[in-house]
């Protein structure tokens, strides 16, 4: 079998630094790093100019096609220390019964529920614990909603990393599950995601780890950024107008802002930016408060309940990025309820065959609120983030049962 050259090509890295994201104050890069010396998340600096001499868009095109194909965008310095289960480029997935529907032309989905572990979080994670190995780090810690601990216990176990899981003790019952059997120790807290996390800054204080939190460690939103560099590669070069993304504590959105800023640097896109929507759920609007409020900060939101679990987020330590980007972009946040949630899953998975989270079933939901409000177009190319399979999920039981040892009308199957 011919091997993957991503793996094993030399890595030819342009990092210079890391930045305080509310300073701009510099950071030495090739050590380890939480948060800056202010509390806010530190993002990584590339010498843009020297990756835009050495990748070319046709280079890029013949690599094979996962996320490791940006690594002149990426921070891993050794290629022995990629950790890698195989992260594919996921595809676009078109809805064009549901788009019909709701009065959208061009809507689809990058179904991220094709990566290792069942979600995205596995791009986060595969960079950040590449980089843990790098850094030599040998025992992590991390609050979590599901999908992260999965993903962080998949790599931690590859890399050779020990680590303890924390999360709220109504965690989907197979995230907590699979936490476990992929090597980690987990515990159910009965508390929120931030609850959880506090636990974890106060072991880190202590020595006992290092804190692997949503953006208290740079190199996770990293590999989120792949997900933008891949969508715009994938609609060949072409940025497109609206993203509705599933925000909790908004690592993707401003990973995916960051990639476009990276990719204009590059020479790779102009200047146009696709308006990105920040989307919560009802029961968790934090962002969505913030932003019809003006504000620049988005305070705790207390009783936090949806079933979208991977968007239940009461506080986000990088909510003035997210709401940055989101007001940069000209776009908006919105909030859509749980019942709205559970009957977009039912219609993407009826009338298109694609079964989406609820994550991704509150970005649909979403949609289909901000065109029936006008705040989208009927003719804007849409694309809706699913953030995992739907298969982690639970699922209603609609089936019915028959017994084969009595009289069966077929035609009444
Ligand atoms: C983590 C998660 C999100 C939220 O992602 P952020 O980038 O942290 O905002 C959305 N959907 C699913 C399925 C998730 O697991």
């Amino acid at each position: 079998m011919k091997t993957n050259d991503n793996l094993t090509a030399e890595r030819p890295t342009f990092v210079t630094h890391l930045e305080c994201s509310m300073t701009g104050e510099r950071y030495e890069a090739d050590r380890l790093h939480n948060l800056s010396a202010g509390g806010w998340p530190l993002l990584v600096r590339y010498d843009l100019v020297a990756a835009g001499a050495a990748l070319t868009r046709e280079a890029l095109a013949a690599r094979p096609m996962d996320l490791w194909r940006w690594r002149e965008l990426l921070p891993v310095r050794r290629t022995e220390n990629v950790v890698s289960l195989g992260e594919t480029a996921t595809p676009i997935v078109p809805l064009p019964a549901t788009g019909a529907r709701i009065g959208i032309g061009d809507l689809s989905v990058k179904d991220e529920g094709r990566l290792p572990t069942g979600s995205f979080k596995a791009r986060g994670l595969v960079m950040a614990l590449s980089m843990a190995k790098e850094l030599g780090t040998t025992k992590i810690a991390m609050p979590t909603n599901g999908n992260a601990g999965a993903a962080l216990a998949a790599y931690a176990s590859r890399a050779g990393i020990e680590t303890v899981v924390l999360c709220p003790a109504d965690t989907p019952e197979v995230n907590v599950r699979e936490i476990a059997a992929q090597g980690a120790r987990v515990y159910r807290v009965n508390g929120l995601i931030d609850q959880c996390g506090a636990i974890v800054a106060e072991g880190a204080k202590k020595g006992e780890w290092f804190d692997f939190s949503t953006l208290k460690e740079p190199y996770r939103i990293e590999g989120k950024k792949t997900m933008g560099l891949e969508l715009i590669e994938q609609l060949g070069w072409d940025v497109p107008d609206v993203i509705f993304y599933p925000t909790g504590g908004g690592t993707g959105l401003i990973g995916m802002w960051k990639a476009f800023d990276e990719l204009e640097a590059l020479g790779f896109i102009g200047t146009k930016r696709p308006r990105m929507v920040a989307v919560q759920a009802e029961g968790c609007a934090p962002i969505v408060r913030a932003f019809e409020a003006g504000e620049d900060h988005a305070p705790r939101w207390e009783d936090a309940h949806t079933i979208a679990s991977g968007i239940r987020v009461p506080k986000a330590i990088g909510d003035f990025l997210i709401l940055r980007a989101v007001r940069d972009s000209g776009g908006f946040a919105i909030a859509v309820s749980d019942a709205e949630i559970a009957a977009a899953l039912d219609e993407s998975a009826t009338a298109d065959g694609l079964l989406l989270c609820p994550e991704g079933a509150a970005t649909l939901a979403a949609a289909k609120k901000a065109r029936a409000e006008g705040r989208i177009d009927a003719n804007d190319k849409v694309v809706l983030f699913n953030c995992a399979t739907g298969l982690k999920y639970p699922l209603p039981d609609l089936s019915r049962t028959l017994d084969r040892t009595g009289p069966i009308d077929h035609a009444l199957l």
